[in-house]
């Protein structure tokens, strides 16, 4: 042992030594260049998520003048989407691009850094992390595993879902088949319904035979492009289910660490570039979706009534209890967002909350 550390220590002293007669030991980490790879849980292309994973890579690559490379694969053309967390955390790769609450088996207190029933919307989470301490309690989340998360994308708020029948009362979730993945689904299933699971591509079909009664997937720019409206009449709102999914990208920590300090400035800082470019996408594409829907293709938008939303969110409370008492980082994580949202809530109840109240012209939904 004694022999092989003094090996190491000479032979990097030696590596100095040559390196010092030429460049100084940061140039020659300056001058070096990083090619890694990225893995994500999204199919090819699909926009904002997968396409949001190529443009951080794209970004990391010009901002650092060709220094740090990265190459991009969707589900399944390295590793499996679900693959994508073990993948990074063995250094199989050295990143990958996904949603924390895909690892909620692995890692139980993972599913509050993506979203959470009831929970913050996309202001509220991004506030959690950059200046309510979410980050750290992250990275403290992950940290056992060698992974390093950081925030990389935001859906915004997503829509109720796709019915083939009207949602009058909590009754109506009784026997109800519905494709809602995650703790959504947890609290669809408390509420009497039975959770479908069903990949992205047999969605649509399951849902037009009436295999299933209904569907959740994001918000109106995905909606449309999945064609769900041709395959059911009501689309509700809003989706208390998911009020702000984060995508993260997350870093093998020993690769991350091996990166001299300002390339890993460059990809923090492209990370919550693109979280921005993320949220900024869903909100002018969504906008725009939800009027062709209305105008071409004669949607009709329902609210969830109220009673049926007090119903869900006292059972999406339970279910979070439940979810926190399965191991002490989650409680930790749990209790932490609930008093983060307690407090950013009161807030937002006399900003955001208020002033979309003035502003809302509620008739203009019916097209
Ligand atoms: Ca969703």
């Amino acid at each position: 042992m004694e022999r092989r550390e003094f090996l190491k220590k000479t032979g990097i002293a030696a590596a100095a030594a040559v390196a010092g007669t030429a460049l100084s030991a940061p140039a020659v980490l300056a001058n070096k260049t990083y090619n890694w790879k990225m893995v994500t849980t999204w199919p090819p292309n699909l926009p904002v998520l997968q396409t949001g994973a190529e443009r951080f890579a794209k970004r990391v690559e010009e901002v650092s003048e060709g220094r740090m490379k990265i190459q991009v694969f969707a589900a399944g053309e390295l590793v499996p989407a679900l693959g994508v967390f073990d993948a990074v955390s063995q250094g199989t790769v050295e990143c990958g691009s996904g949603a924390a609450y895909y690892w909620a088996g692995k890692v139980p207190a993972a599913q509050w850094f993506s979203s959470v029933p009831f929970g913050l919307n996309a202001q509220g989470i991004n506030a959690w992390f950059y200046g309510g301490g979410g980050l750290e309690l992250w990275e403290e989340v992950y940290a056992p595993f060698n992974v390093i998360p950081r925030p990389q994308g935001n859906t915004g708020v997503q829509m109720g879902g796709w019915f083939r029948k009207k949602m009058e009362t909590i009754e109506d979730f009784k026997g109800l088949k519905m494709r809602i993945p995650g703790l959504g689904g947890k609290v669809i299933a408390k509420a009497g319904g039975t959770v479908v699971l069903l990949a992205g591509g047999e969605i649509f079909t399951s849902l037009e035979r009436g295999v299933i009664d209904a569907t959740e997937w994001v918000g109106p720019m995905h909606d449309l492009r999945m064609g769900f409206y041709k395959a059911a009449q009501y689309y509700y709102y809003p989706g208390w289910h998911e009020p702000g999914t984060c995508l993260e990208v997350i870093f093998n920590k020993n690769a991350y660490e091996s990166l001299p300090k300002d390339l890993q400035l460059i990809i923090d800082s492209v990370a919550m570039e693109t979280n921005l470019w993320s949220l900024s996408q869903f909100e002018a594409g969504n906008g725009e979706a939800l009027q062709e829907l209305i105008t071409k293709h004669k949607v009709e938008l329902v609210s969830f009534p109220e009673p049926l939303m007090d119903e869900l969110r006292k059972m999406s409370m339970e279910t979070l209890e439940e979810e926190a008492d399965k191991d002490a980082a989650s409680r930790k994580v749990h209790e932490a967002f609930k008093k983060f949202k307690e407090r950013v809530g009161v807030w937002g109840s006399v900003s955001e909350n208020a002033y979309y109240d003035v502003i809302a012209d509620k008739y203009s939904l019916k097209g």
